[in-house]
């Protein structure tokens, strides 16, 4: 169920996304670069019914998307996906969920939750940084909670133990990232990764 962002474009954008120079506002923007990229690749099934138009020359069925979205940023590094979403589907529903990692054990807690109706939505979870996993299970125990039946699960950077966190608590999510990477570090940080993904979007 993983499927890696495999695009020239998305790879140069990411290069420059890790690279420690880059400055939060650069940063933000290439971040909403790449959920473009994310956000085609994740709803490339989505459903679409025949709608007949009328062009200015004949008659012609076309397409239209048949299934209401939900996007859900994970708080708060999560916000810097949200708009990608929101411009290619005016639409879609935002919600929230408020998860923050203690920084020695990791180990993820929620503090917000603010969701739309979501019975009968593709719902996509952004979290650019799917470290240990902690915070996406646990997000995606909350959406079930909460009713979803259909997640997508969409990041930037995956890691291996990430992954395997996800698929072995949440077996049938697609999970979308724009790169795997090799491993965590004993602080449970992505190498080679980019950092802490909020501080850089947020200059904090
Ligand atoms: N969250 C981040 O922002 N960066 C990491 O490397 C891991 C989790």
């Amino acid at each position: 169920m993983l499927h890696v962002l495999n695009h020239p474009l998305g790879d140069h954008l990411l290069t420059q996304l890790r690279d420690q120079t880059t400055e939060p506002a650069t940063f933000r923007t290439l971040s909403y670069r790449i959920g473009l990229l994310l956000a085609l690749e994740a709803t490339r099934d989505l459903p679409a019914q025949d709608h007949i138009v009328s062009t200015p020359m004949e008659s012609h069925t076309g397409r239209l998307l048949a299934k209401p979205l939900a996007v859900i940023p994970i708080l708060r590094a999560g916000l810097g996906m949200v708009q990608p979403f929101t411009d290619l589907f005016p639409d879609v529903s935002v919600g929230y969920i408020g998860l923050e990692r203690d920084h020695t054990t990791a180990i993820a807690r929620s503090y917000y939750q603010k969701l739309p109706p979501l019975a009968g939505k593709r719902v996509l979870v952004v979290d650019p940084m799917l470290a240990t996993g902690g915070s996406a299970v646990l997000a995606l125990d909350v959406l079930h909670a909460a009713g979803a039946t259909e997640i997508s699960l969409i990041c930037i950077v995956a890691a291996p133990e990430g992954v395997k966190a996800v698929e072995a608590a949440h077996p049938n999510i697609p999970i979308f990232t724009a790169a795997l990477d090799r491993e965590l570090n004993t602080k449970k940080y992505i190498l080679p990764g980019l950092g802490d993904f909020g501080d850089r979007l947020y200059g904090t």
